[in-house]
């Protein structure tokens, strides 16, 4: 089989000779920022959306980015295209660059772009259909200042923490409280719950990522007639709900059955979000809503 191709820094090589200085600041202080996207169908699925947030990322944390949003769209198209792809999970990569041992950003003349196009797989299908259990974990949420998750930077020391959490209780996810002890999110995701028929997910300002996802999850359940609402609710609120998913890129819609201990509704994916999840399937292969790979 042909070496998978990455794009770095102006030139398409395979996998083994993609490689990065160690001396670049991504490495060195996970400083920089990312995207995760996905293509289906031959589309990938809201790249505007994707590069907005990316460019949103770099602006706050005072990042260059030396390519246009336009000439970075054609890079994840020529890497997908050179990797033969229609659907893929893509992880595009802006990092400070190169630079001396101190931190200080000044010293990087400029950003490493990185774009890898591949598949992820972030649990057995099997396990996503019966629903999965989470743990509400003791690590809380970033707050909304220098590491804030909705920057969407290399810092994901916080999630990774949660996740060993969630891996030491034999679960398969974290949720992340805020420091207020709201609701959050995932470790990469966002969280709904759905209760009397009503759908809640936690603002922005809980410290939560902006998701792309969440957003069309909020599409699809408007056009089915019901609005998502957008407000923090409790780890009480939590337990008691009715249902309980997930959102994200490489997620996708996932259906969580237990949080510590406590069975969610009946203990089984819940019908509003089985719902969401087959609409959820149609509304990103449909060629409107992501830009064709050509
Ligand atoms: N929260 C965090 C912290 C994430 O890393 C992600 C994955 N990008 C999400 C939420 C979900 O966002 P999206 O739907 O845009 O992938």
């Amino acid at each position: 089989m042909a070496e998978q191709i990455i794009y770095i820094d102006g030139q398409y090589l395979p996998k083994s000779k993609a490689l990065l200085s160690v001396f670049d600041h991504g490495f060195l202080y996970g400083d920089g920022v990312f995207e995760g996207i996905r293509a289906y169908k031959g589309h990938i699925f809201k790249l505007e959306e994707h590069l907005d947030r990316l460019y949103a990322s770099a602006h706050t944390i005072m990042l260059k980015v030396h390519l246009t949003k336009e000439e970075m769209a054609q890079v994840i198209i020529n890497t997908m295209l050179k990797n033969g792809l229609k659907d893929a999970y893509i992880r595009l990569i802006v990092t400070r660059g190169v630079g001396d041992l101190g931190l200080d950003p000044r010293k990087c003349p400029k950003a490493s772009v990185i774009v890898i196009a591949g598949v992820i797989t972030l649990m057995p299908k099997e396990t996503v259909e019966r629903g999965i259990k989470a743990i509400m974990t003791w690590i809380r949420r970033d707050p909304i200042d220098g590491t804030s998750h909705d920057v969407k930077s290399l810092n994901y020391l916080n999630s990774i923490m949660a996740k060993i959490e969630a891996n030491n209780a034999n679960a398969d996810e974290a949720i992340f409280l805020n420091p207020q002890g709201y609701v959050c999110e995932g470790t990469a995701e966002n969280i709904f719950i759905v209760k009397g028929g009503r759908i809640f997910t936690p603002p922005t300002f809980t410290g939560a990522l902006p998701g792309i996802t969440q957003a069309a999850v909020s599409t699809i359940a408007e056009k089915m007639g019901i609005r998502v609402e957008t407000r923090p609710f409790t780890p009480h609120e939590l337990f008691s709900a009715d249902e309980i998913f997930f959102s994200g890129t490489a997620a996708e819609i996932i259906p969580v059955v237990e949080v510590n201990g406590r069975t969610i509704g009946a203990g089984k994916p819940g019908g509003l979000t089985n719902r969401l999840r087959e609409e959820f399937s149609r509304y990103v292969s449909d060629p409107a809503n992501g830009r064709k790979i050509a």
